[in-house]
């Protein structure tokens, strides 16, 4: 193994990437210049993204489960929302981790830099710091890890308040009457769910068929159908031609052959279209750094760029562009530049829609085998004839399994419902350990839980499912 100790390392960019890099490296040796604009490491994900998200949706939840409880004969008066106190709760959330990171890099000795970096060329960068000065750092390797920001349409650009992004949307400055979300991808509808829970009437517009185009149809159906119990509109096959400002809100206009109302006033717009790579450091040209067409920086299996001294980790080198993926990047980068054989090769990174129901799935997903023609078999195991799910008055789940015919290994698992983020990591488990369908069928799963439903698919697959009846063909 290489001689780690007198490697200098600077890493651009403090998320989950980025911390995660800075603090594997310290922790096996090397001296580590981690730098970012913020008062701690974060990033996007605990900032604005992940976690902020994440606390208000279980607000969200809550505040809908109140409401549903009515069913069960138990009635909870409407809501009082404060929103200066929930405001404050998500930001003491964020601090609360953002510190964390914080104190974790004073442990390891990071030297965290609060500024912005550019390269002067492969071995030297050029920090300026938060406070006006400007450093250069001479490192042996550098590890960029810069992100990714919201996309933006310019012909959908308004300088107003109204007009918002997924950051502008997370600081709750108010609840608005009516709220168009440009976009039906997962951001765009966990935004929208957490507003909609909040007494806001909700609109998503869509230009293609259906919401989160990433995702099978048959894990979005029973999420679409709640969402258009929950939401105004769902506005599918629409594209937005145009928004003007006016007093009273934004003046929208729509276009597509379902569209019924040409033009409509919202108070507020969320733009949520996608994100773009930050590919455009200062001086990245007298490196030997080569981004694609997207404004992805090329890496290879060890994240190492086309410049030998820096390699590349996160959302900056493309999709999916989750956290998971550039802390586990962030991970393999180090453990290269340290001299362990390893190389970024996932079987399986599970994606996660956090609404509600929620979506997840993994490895190979049905629309990709029937793209590529690959002969596999589903298993579904509808929550109908789940016991957990009864006792949860949510029946509207499905889990399948995507099974390879010939050696009845698990390629792929997709879940919708309650708590499918969770239950989606046995998964993972069973496709990077090349787990049979057998494997999960004698597995005994805890009773009566929403992961007996993974066994009970297998069990499906191998038509010894005692709690489904399949009349024998
Ligand atoms: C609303 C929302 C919800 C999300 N929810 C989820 C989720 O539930 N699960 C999930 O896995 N992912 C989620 N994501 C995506 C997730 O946030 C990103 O995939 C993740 O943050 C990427 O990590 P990263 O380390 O690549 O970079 P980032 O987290 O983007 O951090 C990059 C950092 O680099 C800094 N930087 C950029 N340029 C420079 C420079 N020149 N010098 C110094 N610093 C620089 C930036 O300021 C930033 O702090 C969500 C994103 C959003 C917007």
């Amino acid at each position: 193994m290489a001689e780690t100790s007198n490697l200098h390392i600077a890493v651009i960019g403090g998320g989950p990437g980025g911390y995660a890099a800075a603090f594997l490296a310290a922790d096996l040796g090397m001296k580590v210049t981690l730098i970012d604009p913020e008062i701690n490491p974060g990033g996007v994900c605990l900032y604005r993204g992940c976690i902020p998200s994440k606390a208000l949706l279980h607000v969200a939840k809550l505040i809908d489960e109140s409401r549903h409880a009515k069913n069960w004969g138990v009635d909870y008066a409407d809501p009082k929302i404060d929103l200066d106190r929930l405001r404050s709760w998500k930001e003491g959330v964020v601090k609360k981790l953002t510190g964390g990171l914080g104190l974790l890099s004073k442990q390891r000795k990071v030297e965290y830099v609060r500024g912005r970096a550019r390269f002067e060329n492969s071995n030297t960068v050029w920090i300026s710091q938060i406070d006006g000065k400007e450093e250069a750092l001479s490192v042996d390797r550098v590890i960029i890890a810069t992100g990714s920001r919201p996309a933006i349409i310019p012909s959908l650009k308004l300088e107003t308040s109204r007009m918002m992004d997924s950051t502008g949307a997370l600081n709750l400055r108010e609840i608005p009457r009516n709220l168009l979300v440009i976009g039906g991808g997962y951001i765009g509808l966990e935004l929208g769910t957490v507003y909609a829970a909040l007494g806001c009437k909700v609109s998503v517009v869509e230009m293609l068929p259906g919401l989160l185009p990433g995702a099978d149809r048959d894990l979005v159906l029973p999420l679409h159908k709640r969402l258009e119990k929950s939401f105004e509109a769902i506005l599918l096959n629409t594209t937005v031609k145009s928004v003007k400002g006016e007093a009273s809100g934004i003046r929208v206009t729509f276009d597509g052959p379902e569209v019924k109302e040409c033009e409509k006033v919202f108070e507020k717009v969320l733009v949520s279209v996608g994100r773009k790579p930050n590919s455009e450091i200062p001086g990245l040209e007298k490196t030997l750094v080569q981004v694609n067409p997207r404004g992805f920086i090329q890496v290879n299996k060890q994240l190492q760029t086309d410049d030998p001294s820096i390699y590349a980790i996160g959302d900056v080198v493309g999709e999916p562009m989750l956290a998971h993926k550039a802390s586990h990047e962030g991970r393999t980068a180090v453990e290269a530049i340290a001299g362990h054989k390893v190389a970024f090769e996932p079987n399986a990174i599970p994606a996660v829609v956090f609404s509600d129901p929620e979506i997840a799935w993994c490895g190979l997903t049905e629309t990709q085998a029937q793209k590529e023609n690959r002969e596999v078999k589903v298993a579904r195991f509808p929550w109908a004839a789940s016991g957990r799910a009864l006792t949860l008055d949510r029946t509207e789940g499905m889990t399948k399994l995507l099974i390879d015919q010939q050696t009845e290994r698990v390629l792929g698992m997709g879940i919708v419902g309650v708590g499918a983020g969770e239950l989606i990591a046995e998964g993972v488990v069973a496709i990077e350990m090349g787990a049979l369908a057998k494997d999960l069928e004698l597995s005994i799963h805890p009773h009566p839980t929403l992961s007996e439903t993974v066994m009970q698919s297998a069990e499906l697959f191998f038509g010894t499912s005692t709690d489904i009846y399949r009349p024998k063909k």
